[in-house]
């Protein structure tokens, strides 16, 4: 175990009487009492029109794509700087991932390159919100609306971010999606959710998570008996599994601040050497409320980057090197891409370091840490 590893799940003390009351109900399947308190929290505290909790973020994203209405040959927009869920969603309904470029400031999809790619065939545009910072939504919206695409927001990473209209992520696009995987600021072990913003996809919404039956009349008392109407899959959330996100949701604005304490450490220590011309950091479009979930520094060379992760290691502290560009790994090629199609992302992507961030670190070890860093940095910067 690194004395400072990349990231420790954050307890906040509820989880086990919450899932223990889930255990001893007698319901532990999805969409149960502490299911409905989970969806009923958020879309009374976010906004979000209607809330369906999944498996996973990836099972969000699936779901999604095939609520969106996603067919054979159709083609979808989304960075390649992203998780593989993010472009598997697309193509496990066989359509077309068609890769877009990101820009520096935020390592998200880049507004001006997006309008390029839209074709005939284009159906939906996936951004991604990188290390909880919102995308540029107020720039991506006027093309889907030129274009008549539908927007899914992954919006795994920034649950809790609002951006600059003070709208929360997730209640502004048609469809988003969560994770609540035990990396993201709040998290279940392996958890999801997709929000549906659409009160006329709600309905159907319903039908493909309850294995494309219409289970869901039964139980609102419209219809006596429930069958098969539509395609679908088991994309439900365990209720003790609900119990326990219960209480991370609750304590979401804590974990949140805990964060910030850390994200505030390594904005003091790498301002400088960003200033300095050594390396970037973040920045945020000005007036968005971040949830804190990642950090990132671009170093000017990717032998830098060595330098310092090896450096790093010598101290017992995890950064890591972030996502490998999708279109020009195996599965990328195997579609057709090739490394220089997407430049930017591939030498960004070849620079940039995600340095470890969990609510715990505020407490115990981000002195530690930011020393180890510093120590790295002034060696590395030394000639
Ligand atoms: C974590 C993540 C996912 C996948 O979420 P899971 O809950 O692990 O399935 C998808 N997209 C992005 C951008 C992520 O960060």
């Amino acid at each position: 175990m690194p004395l400072i590893p990349f990231n420790i799940p954050f307890l906040t003390g509820d989880e086990e009487p919450y899932m223990l009351d889930a255990m001893r109900s007698g319901k532990h399947c999805g969409n149960h009492g502490w299911g409905m308190k989970c969806i009923q929290h958020m879309k009374e505290k976010y906004g979000f029109h209607e809330v369906f909790l999944t498996p996973s973020g990836t099972a969000a994203l699936e779901m999604g794509a095939m609520l969106g209405g996603l067919e054979p040959g159709d083609e979808v927009i989304l960075p390649s700087y992203t998780f593989s869920s993010t472009a598997n969603a697309v193509v496990l309904q066989g359509a077309r991932p068609v890769f877009c470029e990101i820009e520096p400031n935020t390592m998200n999809i880049d507004p001006d390159r997006i309008e390029e790619l839209v074709t005939p065939k284009t159906r939906m545009i996936i951004p991604i919100d990188y290390a909880g910072i919102p995308c540029e939504l107020d720039r991506i919206r006027p093309i889907a609306d030129r274009h008549g695409l539908t927007i899914m927001l992954d919006a795994a990473q920034s649950f809790g971010s609002r951006d600059r209209d003070g709208s929360w992520c997730g209640s502004a696009t048609p469809l988003a999606t969560f994770s609540f995987h035990e990396t993201k600021n709040i998290g279940c072990g392996e958890g999801g959710a997709l929000v549906v913003n659409r009160p006329d996809w709600v309905e159907r919404a319903h039908f493909l998570q309850e294995k494309g039956t219409n289970r869901r009349l039964v139980l609102d008392g419209v219809r006596s008996k429930y069958g098969w109407v539509d395609k679908g899959s088991s994309f439900l959330l365990a209720d003790i599994l609900a119990a326990m996100l219960y209480a991370q949701l609750q304590h979401a604005e804590d974990i949140a601040a805990r964060r910030k304490v850390v994200t505030d450490a390594y904005f003091h220590l790498f301002a400088p050497y960003e200033k300095a011309g050594h390396l970037r950091i973040p920045h945020p479009p000005q007036g968005v409320t971040l949830n804190h979930h990642a950090f990132f520094v671009i170093f000017n060379t990717s032998d830098h980057r060595q330098r310092f992760l090896a450096s790093l290691r010598q101290w017992n502290v995890n950064a890591y090197i972030g996502y490998v560009p999708l279109h020009s790994f195996d599965k990328g090629r195997k579609l057709g891409y090739r490394a220089e199609d997407l430049p930017i992302t591939e030498d960004l992507g070849s620079r940039v370091v995600r340095l470890p961030l969990y609510a715990g670190l505020a407490h115990d070890g981000l002195p530690y840490a930011v020393d180890s860093m510093s120590a790295v940095l002034k060696e590395l910067y030394a000639e």
